[in-house]
């Protein structure tokens, strides 16, 4: 699986090692290796919605929920959903993001898995979660595919259960 991560120095920005995860969106193979593993502590853990977000995130988001039985939820970057949000600001290393979701995405008392590609400072993460929890959900795990070690953004999100079948 892991040889389906492509590493591309000096991307979006010079100075960044980027994680690519198209070889492995391209390979069936990795796919199922991948969600075996992302699906393996999640059996009867009773999850109402999956969170994905925008847009890597979405990948196996949905595939997550599909094998779940559980919804979607998409969290977007701000202006992109058409309904009423509620959003989150974070802060990056030069400036701030904002991520949004609909109101009504999740209700109160839902079981939430949130899906992301990648952990790296754990900021989009911690902005997620502070969503999912506005909306009243219980989170009941936050998964990636992988998590970049040395950026610590586990320490972000501690409080909840963190998988993810790759660490670098
Ligand atoms: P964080 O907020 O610093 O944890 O960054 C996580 C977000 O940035 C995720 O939504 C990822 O999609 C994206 N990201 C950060 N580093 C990489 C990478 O190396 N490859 C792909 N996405 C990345």
């Amino acid at each position: 699986m892991e040889n389906y991560i492509r590493d591309i120095q000096d991307f979006p920005k010079p100075g960044i090692g980027f994680k690519d995860i198209t070889p492995l969106l391209g390979s069936a193979e990795a796919v199922k290796e991948c969600m075996g593993l992302l699906l393996s502590n999640l059996k009867d853990k009773n999850i109402d919605k999956v969170v994905g977000v925008e847009s890597r995130g979405f990948f196996f988001a949905t595939l997550l929920a599909y094998e779940l039985n559980a919804g979607f939820v998409p969290v977007r970057k701000p202006n992109k959903l058409p309904y009423e949000t509620i959003s989150s600001s974070y802060e990056l290393e030069y400036g701030i993001d904002t991520l949004e979701v609909h109101i009504d995405g999740i209700q109160k008392g839902d079981r939430v898995l949130i899906h992301d590609d990648v952990l790296a400072t754990g900021g989009t993460a911690a902005a997620v979660c502070e969503l999912v929890e506005k909306l009243g959900g219980v989170i009941v795990q936050c998964n990636f595919l992988m998590q970049l070690s040395f950026l610590n953004g586990k320490d972000k999100i501690s409080k909840y259960d963190i998988y993810s079948p790759l660490i670098y």
